[in-house]
């Protein structure tokens, strides 16, 4: 399969260095407020990037970072008067809260900057030693960019065009403008901790490579992230392994696109901003899945408000059908012969999953694998509307448990779809059908069979109170050749 690497500027065929394994890293989010919907763009395309990857069969290690410790977070602490740890405390719950209502998966380790600091104080200690690093005046340590002979290997920047173009902080503790701080001297009113070049805190590149380093070990396979860290942030972090430990930091670099709102960058004074939170109060997590992943991910993502609601109902489409395949399967005779139109749709199911991985191996083109995905979608509709009563129940739940598949691939779960029945019907079944589970989707089943006994006994006033009380909830029942089935109404 081929990824695409930053370094490199083209896509490469992923070659593990262990086999069978993937190590990836994927930057977290500095802990100071509810995160956004550019970041989650970000931990989404990460989040199907590494299930895919386990589709594919690698046992995939996967870390995570969460920033505690940084000058936002000190900021709001002040302006709230509070601690930093307590407001970093809140947005890393609030954080891990939203990942899980997104369907991302948790990460197999999540660091923390605040309680590694030991390993980010090794690691400075050892570019110390190598003269790669040096205690300013102040107290701060910083490393010095000019001894390192690769630094701008993976930006592709050099380091005197970056001093024409580029604005850096002067900083007069600095020997050259573009060092950058490896521990800050401790100021006032700051969180710190004790070191042998005095108190103070990690700098922000310090903690993504010592954790790295720790966790994982150098190099690794994957390392990720927004492409606003591919300069300076992922460039420092690559400099400090290197220069601490002879060692690139990771083969791959991935790098995600920004996300924009309706054509304009996001930002709190354009009046634009929306959280993560504020997305999923209003939408289900599956339908703003479908929306991002329409993009690829290294492609910038324009983020239109107005396209959620049209995404809710492509979701619904694609459960819509799942459903119907299980219907149809389960009121489908068993032992039928294969037809033509069988065989069609088998084969249409089969081609469905290998353009979807075809697409997938290509960089994870998610769009390209939606697209296969819909295409299976457009044959099962037909599959179903000509196939009539002769719907073949193997083929008929190939075709469903390959949709549910390859979508639980994008993280999207069509599993649940079945069990999305109203709870109601329960109480409805017991009533007219004499049901005494608890299953919805049992009760459903028993209803539509003593509607349709009913119906043959010509007894109308129970078949058309049993649809009463199925449309009621906010069901359509279809009488279809296959017999009848529910949905919801859309
Ligand atoms: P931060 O907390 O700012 O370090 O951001 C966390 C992650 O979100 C990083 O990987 C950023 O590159 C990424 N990110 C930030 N803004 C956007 C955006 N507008 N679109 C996509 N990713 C973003
Ligand atoms: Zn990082």
């Amino acid at each position: 399969m081929l990824i695409y690497n930053t370094q490199t500027h083209r896509k490469e065929e992923l070659k593990p260095i262990e086999d069978g394994k993937i190590r990836m890293y994927v930057c977290g989010p500095t802990v100071y407020d509810q995160i956004h919907i550019g970041n989650a763009r970000t931990f989404l395309s990460f989040d199907v990037i590494r299930r895919y990857l386990q589709y594919k069969g690698y046992e995939v290690t996967f870390a995570q970072n969460l920033t505690d410790v940084d000058d936002k977070i000190i900021n709001r602490a002040n302006e709230e008067g509070r601690s930093a740890a307590e407001v970093a405390e809140e947005f890393s719950a609030a954080f891990i809260e939203q990942m899980h209502r997104f369907g991302i998966k948790d990460p197999d380790i999540r660091p923390r900057a605040t309680h590694e600091i030991e390993a980010m104080q090794q690691m400075i200690q050892i570019l110390i030693e190598k003269d790669h690093a040096y205690v300013a005046a102040n107290g701060d340590v910083y490393f010095s960019v000019r001894s390192d002979a690769h630094y701008g290997v993976l930006s592709g920047r050099n380091l005197d065009q970056l001093r024409a173009g580029e604005r850096v902080e002067v900083n007069e503790d600095k020997r050259d403008p573009f060092d950058f701080a490896l521990w800050k001297a401790a100021k006032p009113g700051e969180p710190s901790w004790p070191s042998p070049w005095g108190d103070g805190r990690p700098g922000w590149h310090t903690e993504c490579c010592a954790m790295i380093h720790r966790y994982l070990g150098t190099p690794i396979d994957i390392h990720g992230g927004g492409q606003d860290l591919v300069f300076p942030h992922h460039e420092n972090e690559t400099a400090q392994a290197m220069c601490a430990w002879d060692k690139a930091l990771a083969n791959v670099w991935m790098h995600t696109g920004m996300l924009r709102i309706n054509g304009e960058k996001m930002s709190k004074s354009l009046g634009n901003f929306l959280t993560l939170k504020d997305v999923l109060d209003k939408y289900p997590a599956d339908a703003v899945r479908l929306l991002m992943l329409q993009t690829h991910y290294r492609s910038a993502l324009d983020f239109q408000t107005n396209q959620l609601e049209s995404s809710v109902g492509t979701l619904e489409r694609l459960k819509t059908c799942v459903k119907n395949l299980r219907w149809a399967a389960a009121n489908a005779p068993q032992d039928g012969e294969l037809n033509d139109a069988d065989r069609e749709f088998g084969k249409a199911v089969d081609a469905a999953r290998e353009e979807f991985v075809a697409q997938m191996d290509d960089d994870f083109n998610t769009s390209g694998a939606l697209a296969a995905v819909f295409t299976l979608v457009t044959a099962a509709n037909k599959y179903l509307a000509e196939a009539g009563d002769d719907i073949s129940t193997p083929v008929s739940l190939r075709g469903a448990d390959t949709l549910t598949e390859l979508a639980d691939v994008l993280g999207i779960d069509l599993a649940a779809a079945e069990d999305e029945l109203p709870h109601e019907l329960v109480d409805l079944a017991a009533q007219y059908a004499g049901y005494q589970g608890d299953s919805a989707a049992d009760a459903a089943e028993q209803l539509l069979a003593a509607r349709q006994a009913a119906r043959k006994a010509k007894d109308w006033g129970t078949a058309d109170a049993i649809r009463d009380g199925i449309t009621g909830l906010g069901l359509v029942l279809e009488d279809t050749a296959a017999g009848a089935r529910l949905r919801r109404a859309n």
